[in-house]
């Protein structure tokens, strides 16, 4: 069975409890290369401006919004 290393340390063994980092600093470590977008993300888009617009202006000629 190969012996398992902190993916992020390289050299501490994995502890149960913050698997399969070695400690919660490796974890967090991990973490924020997640957020800083080391890794690449799927992310779900936001609404460019042109479709939040046609959006509205839908919505305003069904009668749902007042016109300003
Ligand atoms: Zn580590």
């Amino acid at each position: 069975m190969p012996k398992k290393v902190c993916p992020i340390c390289k050299a501490k063994a994995p502890v149960e409890q913050y698997r399969p980092f070695c400690s919660k600093r490796c974890a967090d470590v991990d973490l924020s290369k997640w957020l800083g977008g080391d890794y690449a993300i799927p992310a779900v888009e936001p609404p460019d401006e042109f479709e939040i617009m046609e959006a509205v202006e839908a919505a305003r000629k069904e009668g749902q919004l007042p016109e300003d």
